[in-house]
């Protein structure tokens, strides 16, 4: 069987700086929590637990004086700052692009436009974006859901960093009737995009892809949805247990993506299982 593996796969520079901060905060503190898992992904939530890693959901749950850590995701300024009147010392593991997105977000607002990010309402991320922003903001997932929007003069839109960029444009040209005056920051990430081109091109050029990730990664959903999309056989696995012989069967060329969120040591794990074959 051959084995082509898709370039880039595995951790962005977001995910990789964040959880280099947190092993070396782990070093030096031994004990630290998380506010919501800090990656979407089950086994490496697991390593870091077995490296003093505590998760709590909510700033309540925090003990006053704790080492707090920020996920790439990043938070609300409001949760913010709960852990610092706790006490808290926070070690921000944001990512620089998701930073960008929360700042556009909170000058559009300023400016006076009407805010609408394009992005899962139920995203920690878009959370996030939302939070920085002090008039309210919309969340708008696909364009159908503009036909509901109101007319306004001055709209300003920003996306969820993991958006396909059809997506947006979808929801970019929608909202063209709505307004006067419609402001577009474009803050896809490049890691996602590079990513979603990767899986494009193994669908074309083998039998099937396996893309490996946590089951509750969007990035990782979204590289399985655009292969599907290009008719490809997808297997998605979260770790090599989950690699099903049956959908290897009869396949001589396979190949091999992985989400934003999916640790080096897991994709080898999988590489070397399927090489041994
Ligand atoms: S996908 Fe992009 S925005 Fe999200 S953490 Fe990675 S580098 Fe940052």
């Amino acid at each position: 069987m051959k084995l082509i593996i898709g370039k880039p796969l595995g951790f962005c520079f977001g995910v990789k700086r964040a959880i280099d901060e947190l092993e070396k905060a782990l070093k030096k503190y031994g004990s630290i929590y998380a506010l919501g898992s800090p990656i979407h992904n089950e086994e490496e939530v697991k390593r870091l637990k077995s490296l003093g890693l505590r998760l709590v959901e909510s700033v309540e749950e925090l003990p006053s004086q704790s080492i707090v850590f920020i996920r790439a995701h990043g938070t609300t300024p409001e949760v913010l700052k709960q852990a610092k009147y706790k006490g808290c010392t926070i070690i921000d593991g944001t990512c620089p692009s998701v930073k960008n997105a929360q700042e556009k977000a909170r000058l559009l607002s300023e400016e006076g436009y009407e805010v609408v990010i394009v992005g899962d309402p139920n995203h920690p991320e878009v959370q996030s974006i939302k939070g920085c922003v002090s008039a309210y903001a919309s969340v708008i997932n696909s364009s159908k859901d503009v036909a509901t929007f109101p007319n306004k003069d001055k709209i300003g839109v920003v996306s969820q960093t993991t958006q396909e960029e059809g997506a947006l444009l979808s929801v970019v040209s929608a909202l063209v009737p709505k307004a006067r005056e419609l402001r577009v920051y474009n803050t896809i990430c490049k890691a996602t995009l590079h990513r979603q081109e990767a899986v494009r091109k193994l669908a074309a050029d083998t039998e099937g892809v396996i893309v490996i990730g946590g089951h509750n990664s969007t990035n990782t959903a979204k590289l399985v949805e655009v292969a599907k999309r290009e008719g490809c056989d997808v297997l998605w696995i979260a770790n090599p247990q989950e690699i099903d012989e049956s959908w290897l069967y009869g396949k001589h060329i396979i190949g091999i993506a992985a989400g934003a969120s999916t640790p080096d040591w897991l994709i080898k794990e999988v590489i070397s299982l399927l090489s041994r074959r």
